[in-house]
């Protein structure tokens, strides 16, 4: 079904090319009309149907009466020293999310969110605490992409030097607990009307959902990430606690067998380095051993401290004895550069600031804020 936003409008940034189509030969105009307005929405961004210059006057007025292209409202916007700029987006029904857009050299990246908080509990991850937790609809994901490409001048998609270039699925949620949503958005971005990003762009994270792990790759084919973290089931039971239901093993094999893995595509495992539990030497040749064979890249995520959170991260010194025998097995640089650290936007910070600013304004005690 066609969602709708709190004006009763139906959000074409929730429709496929095919619902679209469904929905403009409904109201008795010709299927055509559904393909020059995809391209107005999707890829020279317009959101003001009177602005669609190949369109008549009827159609403009009666598209307008019943659509939008809406965009999630942003409640707060910070930019950080580093350029990375992150958006704290409020939805029709209140609820928030992020999104956050890294500028590199050769790259600008943007990590949008999948769910409203996230259900499982990884216990070095500050989205995991929050309560709240719904999934995100279609135009809600789509929109964050739409969002940030407004911001960033990106329009008309594909023009030379745009900004972003890829997108990871690495914000609030647990994308493939909300597969079918996160799916069919992934679907439209990719699509070669609109945004057309490719699949080689995007990157999807996952805690272990070992169920939907082949689909994502056969449906969809987009880059897999894993946040593995540990590489014996006691400690990853312990955190990231969906490993009780699907284990390392499983998890593995799952990996091993990601349809349209190669050297050229290669899996990314995301490892928090959190100083004592999980960052010995021992640890580190376990790891190289239980991903021997498989296509890797390693990702050594430098641990983010949150309020509360119940550990510390690792020396430099440690991460960098960590890092080089990483290298010395013949993967390239592995550890991730925290960015946004001064705007709490780097990884497993992502937790609504306005849960925060709520609690002090309802005068119930809150952590101090790092
Ligand atoms: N739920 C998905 C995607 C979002 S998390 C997943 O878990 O894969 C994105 C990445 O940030 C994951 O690898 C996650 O484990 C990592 N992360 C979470 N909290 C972190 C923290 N405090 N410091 C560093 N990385 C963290
Ligand atoms: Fe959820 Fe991912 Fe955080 Fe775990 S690391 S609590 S799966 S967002």
């Amino acid at each position: 079904m066609a969602a709708t936003s709190d004006h009763g409008k139906v959000n074409l940034l929730g429709l496929s090319q095919a619902a679209l189509e469904a929905e403009i030969t409904a109201l008795g105009l010709p299927k055509f009309r559904a393909g020059q307005l995809w391209r107005w929405v999707w890829r020279h961004g317009l959101t003001n149907f009177a602005e669609m210059s190949d369109l008549g006057k009827p159609v403009r007025e009666q598209l307008t009466e019943l659509f939008s292209a809406d965009r999630p409202a942003v409640s707060r916007r910070l930019q950080s020293v580093d350029g990375t700029i992150k958006w704290l987006l409020r939805f029709a029904d209140g609820n928030e999310a992020e999104a956050v857009y890294i500028p590199d050299k050769e790259r600008g990246t943007l990590c949008i969110s999948s769910q409203v908080g996230c259900t499982l509990t990884c216990s070095f991850c500050h989205t995991g605490t929050q309560k709240l937790v719904r999934n995100l609809t279609v135009d809600e994901i789509c929109g964050q992409v739409l969002l940030a490409m407004d911001e960033l001048g990106d329009w008309p998609a594909g023009k030379p030097n745009r900004r972003l270039t890829n997108i990871v699925l690495m914000g609030m949620g647990e994308p493939l607990f909300n597969y079918e949503n996160v799916a069919e958005a992934m679907r439209i971005i990719m699509s070669g009307e609109g945004v057309a990003l490719s699949k080689r762009r995007i990157t999807l994270s996952t805690s272990g959902v070992v169920p939907e792990i082949k689909r994502c790759g056969e449906e969809l084919g987009v880059n897999l990430a894993i946040s593995l973290h540990a590489v014996r089931d006691k400690l990853r039971d312990e955190l990231v606690p969906i490993n009780r239901k699907y284990p390392l093993a499983a998890l593995i094999d799952a990996c091993r067998n990601y349809p349209g893995l190669s050297n050229a595509r290669r899996i990314t495992w995301e490892y928090v380095m959190l100083d004592g539990v999980n960052d010995s030497d021992e640890d580190c040749r376990a790891l190289l051993s239980l991903i021997k064979g498989i296509p890797s890249k390693l990702n050594l995520i430098p641990f983010n401290p949150w309020p509360g959170s119940p550990y510390i991260c690792s020396s430099d010194e440690r991460i960098e004895a960590f890092a080089k025998r990483v290298l010395k097995a013949g993967y390239a640089s592995p550890v991730r550069t925290p960015r946004g650290r001064d705007i709490l936007a780097a990884c497993g910070q992502l937790k609504s600031a306005s849960e925060r600013d709520r609690r002090q304004k309802t005068g119930v005690a809150s952590q101090p804020a790092s």
